[in-house]
């Protein structure tokens, strides 16, 4: 697996515009209350070991299947697909649409994700001859900006990618980050996607030149499971070689979704028991 060696857009810490709204953490505070998320999650729960996957082609899979829907759901139509030996790109390549769609139907929205995956398999071809590695060995903003210009790629999508797939330092925001910011007072929960990623790197660069990360850590830690949140066991994905960087962003995210999952829900937060709930706002 290559390490990338591009530094994100803002690392060297550009300004930064505070977007209108009650905003109870100054700016220059957010970027430490960050940290300190990290700081707790990571001593509380361990290494997430994200993502959960064989291949870097897996992840992608993954990371159009996810849309809008549970990971359990991802899951079953992961291994219907292993199950018939399409999970790899000459699979998808290969497989004829109508089942395509039968093997991904309890993924949900099956046709248009269906035709998706077909896309990105033919853009692949088209630009890549077929490689992976050499699609990964783009400089970031040139393969971001091609991700983005897919059908059915958005932000998230295309960095879950980045980070995930190709060991990127990109940041990815989810709408768990969203809420949690949001009733954190520390930015709306519509804010531009591309403040809040900057507003993370910004906050985790510093982590990683702390090595504050399980693979930087004691011998085998990063071999270790997780101990809470929405960690995973050990994967083949998971274990490959990151900068630091993007070990940690890796890190936060997967963290950011164990909050989410099982305190920060949309209807009803249960703070009392929440890692973060130090945090909160007064009032
Ligand atoms: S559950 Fe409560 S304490 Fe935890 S992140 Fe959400 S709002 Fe904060």
């Amino acid at each position: 697996m290559r390490i990338d060696p591009v530094a994100p857009a803002d690392a060297g810490g550009e300004s930064y515009t505070q977007p209108e709204g009650l905003l109870a953490v100054p700016i220059g505070r957010k970027e430490k209350q960050i940290q300190a998320y990290y700081r707790i999650l990571f001593s509380t729960w361990g290494c997430q070991h994200w993502w959960p996957a064989r291949t870097r082609f897996e992840v992608i899979v993954g990371a159009y299947l996810t849309q809008n829907t549970a990971w359990t759901n991802v899951e079953s139509a992961l291994s219907g697909l292993r199950s018939a030996r399409l999970l790899n790109l000459e699979g998808i390549r290969q497989v004829a649409l109508p089942e395509l769609e039968r093997l991904i139907h309890c993924a949900g929205y099956f046709r248009q994700k269906a035709r998706r995956l077909k896309t990105f398999v033919a853009f692949l071809d088209q630009h890549y001859g077929g490689s992976l590695s050499k699609l990964f060995s783009q400089p970031t903003p040139k393969l971001r900006q091609e991700l983005l210009s897919l059908n059915g790629v958005g932000p998230e999508t295309a960095d879950s990618i980045l980070l995930y797939a190709g060991n990127y330092p990109v940041f990815v925001v989810d709408a768990y980050t969203r809420r949690i910011l949001d009733r954190h007072g520390i930015l709306p929960e519509k804010t531009d996607y591309e403040d809040i990623r900057q507003l993370f790197e910004r906050a985790l660069n510093p982590l990683a030149a702390e090595a504050l990360t399980a693979k930087s850590g004691e011998p085998g830690a990063a071999h270790r499971p997780s101990v809470g949140g929405a960690g995973h066991p050990p994967s083949r994905m998971s274990t490959s070689r990151r900068t630091t960087v993007a070990q940690v962003y890796n890190e936060m995210h997967g963290l950011i979704v164990g909050v989410g999952k099982n305190y920060c829900r949309k209807s009803q937060a249960q703070c009392d028991e929440c890692p973060l709930r130090s945090f909160l706002p007064h009032g």
